[in-house]
């Protein structure tokens, strides 16, 4: 950049902006990748080829309204969306913890989530100014109940995140300590339903009874990662108000045809997460029977583990052309701590096979 480009950017940028580090995306070409919970599997090529089919329909001189109604519709019929509600789609569930950021975007305002959790929430809040308050959890990465409801009445949050289950940790939080933190907060609580396909336990019930819960969803996890569909739904009142600030054509029409077609096609998406839960269970397992290495309870595509030296294993596991995460250095609980994505059986068996190797070099 010439000098006199960052004089004009110094001037004219937000300095906070200047000084934040991007959303990072590590360089996977030709790598088993099980780094950011994608779903490993592909569609049948007869699956494949029907779609390819009804995309080149799809009126693309057309602005997109009408698909992303049909899709709206489809998806709270697949969600069970409980009556005197409301659905309301994003680009990926990340626009969406952006957009209802934007709508508490009130001087003063709070944040709130427990720690380590989903970075977008901080990231979102910090972007728009809001102050985040992160609330570690315990050493085990449960919600720590007193720690979280004093903070929910010292800070009174305008929005609180709960991510059930939890990204990097895996796990589901307890039910009695979020209905407690439901009750005491003052704003809106949002559950952030991500891992849904894997978990044992979700929401639904709890979005009924409370009119101030929300809850978010995202087609990403369950195999559609590249079509950025995420969705919210809570009482109508809530979602008219957030909906305002939706870009008015945010869902392309390709991206609404191809959710359509995998909600047609759910079976074979929800055969593939049959899949991945058995792998879980598997992986677990030869986690568990690994010298050094403790893995923690998933109930998402995901497990964590701690390992004696991340960053050298993470290395090991890389250069054995591997992939995984290393989330060590996201949170002080998080020390030593890897993240592996469940993959294929064949990519799992890769990824066993490097992980023990590299625990050799140590
Ligand atoms: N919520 C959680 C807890 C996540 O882990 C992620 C993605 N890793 C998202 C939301 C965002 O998903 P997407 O934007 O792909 O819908």
């Amino acid at each position: 950049m010439t000098a006199s480009l960052a004089q004009r950017l110094a001037k004219v940028l937000r300095a906070d902006v200047m000084g934040l580090h991007g959303y990072a995306v590590q360089p996977s070409a030709g790598m088993v990748k099980v780094d950011t919970m994608e779903n490993p599997f592909s569609l049948p090529p007869a699956l494949q080829q029907a779609l390819g089919e009804r995309l080149g329909r799809v009126a693309l001189n057309r602005y997109p309204a009408e698909r992303g109604d049909v899709l709206k519709a489809e998806l709270a019929r697949h969600a069970q969306m409980p009556e005197g509600c409301d659905i309301m789609l994003g680009n990926g569930s990340d626009e969406l913890i952006s957009l209802l950021t934007l709508a508490c975007d009130v001087p003063g305002n709070v944040v709130l989530a427990p720690l380590p959790g989903f970075v977008m929430y901080e990231l979102s809040a910090r972007l728009q100014g809001l102050k985040f308050v992160g609330v570690p959890t315990t050493p085990r990465f449960e919600l720590d109940g007193p720690a979280m409801l004093a903070a929910v009445r010292e800070h009174q949050p305008a929005l609180v995140w709960l991510a059930y289950p939890n990204n990097p940790t895996a796990n589901l939080w307890d039910d009695d300590i979020i209905d407690a933190i439901i009750e005491a907060a003052p704003g809106l609580v949002v559950m952030d339903e991500a891992y849904q396909p894997f978990a044992s336990r979700d929401s639904l019930a709890r979005l009924q009874r409370h009119e101030h819960v929300l809850l978010m969803r995202t087609m990403s996890k369950f195999g559609l990662a590249g079509v950025r569909i995420g969705y919210l739904i809570g009482r109508q009142a809530v979602i008219a108000e957030v909906d305002k600030l939706r870009p008015p054509f945010n869902i392309s029409v390709l991206n609404a045809e191809a959710a359509l077609f995998a909600l047609e096609h759910v079976e074979e998406y929800e055969a593939q997460a049959a899949v991945i839960r058995s792998e879980r269970a598997r992986l677990m397992a030869e986690l568990q029977a690994l010298d050094g290495v403790e893995p923690f309870p998933s109930e998402a595509n995901m497990i964590l583990a701690r390992v004696p030296d991340a960053a050298k294993v993470f290395a090991g596991m890389k250069a054995r052309g591997v992939l995984i995460k290393n989330v060590s250095g996201l949170h002080p609980l998080l020390a030593r701590c890897l993240r592996i994505t469940v993959g294929t059986p064949e990519e799992n068996t890769q990824m066993l096979a490097a992980l023990r190797a590299a625990l050799q070099d140590l």
